[in-house]
């Protein structure tokens, strides 16, 4: 609601703003568009690129690509190319998907997603994230707090807090598409995706073991998928509810069982 009131507001000031809805029907203020967001997803990926080292290994890329490749086919139609998949070998536990259609996924998470399911369900939940526009929102989020912060910079004049805010704000703009997302953003991520999964065939139960992988895990963050955490037993529930109802919808998979193994 307050976004929707923010929203009109900015829009008599004459503010270019969009206003849309995320695909659960949350309101979201979008001040950049695919294409501005597009040219930051690229910078930070090819920036990761330089900094990791890229899996070569045949059977492991084949196996995320054909688990990547089941999602993106499920995709609403403006999404379903031109996505770049790339294996990370690295032992951090991680994977990300960028706008600019850029997914990574770090070798160590195929150890906690045991399977193709699990695996699926962390490509759902994180092209839910760039199809929902998460990415835009929360840079968005981040300037209009810039803003807001350059209005009342008079106040703060020369202040230390001034200082160290706009070190924050600045550090937020910059990095922007990479920090961690609000749990609103998790959990909305996770339903979307898990919408896919069963389209695509998975077995949407799947998701649910996956959280507890890994919440075993502990420590080891910041990892995007883990870092606001959701309190587990709310996320397992919140997917359950969700399976139960996308089948009550009659939800059901587009295609035949996938068959990517590794
Ligand atoms: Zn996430």
């Amino acid at each position: 609601m307050i976004n929707k009131t923010l929203c009109s507001a900015m829009l008599v000031v004459g503010l270019l703003a969009s206003c849309a809805k995320s695909p659960t029907g949350r309101n979201q203020i979008l001040l950049y568009g695919d294409e501005q967001m597009a040219e930051m997803g690229l910078q930070s990926f090819s920036a990761i690129k330089q900094e990791e080292k890229i899996s070569k290994d045949p059977k492991l890329n084949a196996y995320v690509s054909c688990v990547a490749d089941q999602i993106i086919k499920v995709l609403p139609d403006e999404w379903k190319s031109d996505w770049e998949v790339v294996v990370f070998d690295s032992e951090q536990v991680n994977a990300f998907a960028l706008p600019g259609r850029k997914i990574g996924v770090y070798t160590a998470i195929l150890n906690v997603a045991e399977n193709q399911d699990q695996l699926a369900a962390i490509m759902g939940h994180e092209v839910g994230h760039v199809i929902a526009h998460h990415g835009a929102e929360r840079v968005s989020q981040n300037s209009l707090a810039q803003a807001a912060l350059q209005i009342g910079q008079v106040a703060t004049q020369g202040s230390e807090y001034q200082a160290a805010t706009m070190a924050v704000m600045g550090l937020g703009a910059q990095y922007g598409v990479l920090l961690p997302y609000s749990r609103t953003h998790e959990s909305e991520a996770d339903v979307i995706g898990l919408k896919y999964l069963m389209e695509a065939g998975f077995k949407p139960e799947a998701s649910m073991q996956l959280w507890r992988n890994m919440n075993k895990l502990g420590g080891d963050r910041p990892m995007e998928i883990l870092s606001t955490h959701p309190a587990p037993e709310t996320r397992i529930e919140n997917l359950a509810n969700h399976i139960e109802k996308y089948k009550q919808e009659g939800v059901k998979a587009l295609y035949q069982r996938p068959n990517c193994s590794r």
